[in-house]
């Protein structure tokens, strides 16, 4: 008896594992299809400096399913740096953020720096390097206009060869940023030789700003490191009015938030940010 209802138990998640994997390889084919079709819609969120001027904006995707309608990054990506399929995404939303940035700028707009996400995965690809170099050129993009945002845990992973990829990147003159910064591990050796020009300090820090003295500790010890490096510190996942206080009080050069706006379209983002800052309303 106990047998029986072991193995019906077991048949119950033999189905439930199958359908995992199923579902996984349907996104995986529907993936590869939207790639073809570049239907990703890129959303913005600004980042906001000390003056309440507009530094710039993170560039994050979003999937536009055909059937499943638009779908979150930890929905697909997670199966896209499986597949190695982020490279093809990543390049997409990279294309299509510079040549929205070349229409605001062609407006007489001004988005300040844009920042779009990559993996090192993107720069394990012998490609990907000389593919944003010619998408520069070719929309003739002031590469001091863009950022490319990498997670420290990834840079982490093989810093080495790493700090040799970012090296190159950074030649084409954009700027790179240490993305969720504080959770990845760096050693302060690594930290020193990596080719960056940003720090993001990770949301888990500034969460507790106001409740928890040693994430605040945190925060100042991380400010305090970028601006030995020289480099510029934004705040990721500011919500409120007293996290805001804290980190410009400490020096944080830009915030970035659901206290200004959550990421937006295009158009939404143009209407509340760029129209205003440039005084055309
Ligand atoms: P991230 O680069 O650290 O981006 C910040 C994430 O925090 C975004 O989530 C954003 O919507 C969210 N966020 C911003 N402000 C707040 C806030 O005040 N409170 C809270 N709770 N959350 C906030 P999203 O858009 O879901 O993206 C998640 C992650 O997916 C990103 O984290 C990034 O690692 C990755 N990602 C997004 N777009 C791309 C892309 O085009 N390429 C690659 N490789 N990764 C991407
Ligand atoms: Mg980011
Ligand atoms: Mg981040
Ligand atoms: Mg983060």
């Amino acid at each position: 008896e106990a047998k029986k209802k072991g193995k019906g138990r077991f048949e119950f998640f033999k189905h439930e594992l199958s359908k995992k994997l199923e579902e996984k390889t349907e996104l995986k084919n529907d993936l590869i299809e939207s790639i073809k079709n570049e239907n990703f819609d890129i959303y913005f969120q600004p980042k906001i400096g000390k003056n309440e001027d507009l530094y710039g904006a993170e560039v994050l995707v979003r999937w536009n399913h055909p059937q499943r309608g638009l779908l979150f990054p930890n929905i697909f990506l997670p199966i896209a740096y499986e597949k190695k399929l982020i490279t093809d995404i990543d390049f997409i939303v990279l294309k299509k953020a510079i040549k929205q940035y070349k229409k605001w700028e062609n407006n007489g707009l001004n988005p300040g720096k844009i920042s779009c996400n990559i993996t090192t995965i993107d720069l394990e690809d012998e490609n990907f390097i000389d593919k944003i170099k010619k998408l520069l050129e070719e929309n003739e993009f002031d590469a001091e206009n863009l950022i490319l945002e990498i997670t420290e845990e990834n840079v982490m992973k093989d810093p080495e060869k790493n700090i040799k990829f970012l090296e190159e990147l950074r030649k084409l003159g954009l700027g790179i940023s240490i993305d969720d910064f504080g959770t990845g591990y760096s050693s302060l050796s690594y930290l020193k030789k990596l080719p960056i020009t940003e720090l993001k300090i990770d949301r888990s820090f500034v969460k507790d700003i106001g409740k928890d003295k040693d994430d605040e500790e945190i925060v100042r010890v991380i400010i305090l490191l970028g601006r030995v490096l020289n480099l510029t510190i934004v705040a990721e996942g500011v919500e409120t009015e007293k996290q805001k206080e804290f980190l410009l009080l400490e020096g944080v050069d830009a915030l970035q938030g659901y206290l200004y706006s959550p990421p937006i379209k295009a158009d939404e983002f143009e209407e509340k940010f760029l129209r205003k800052q440039n005084g055309c309303q």
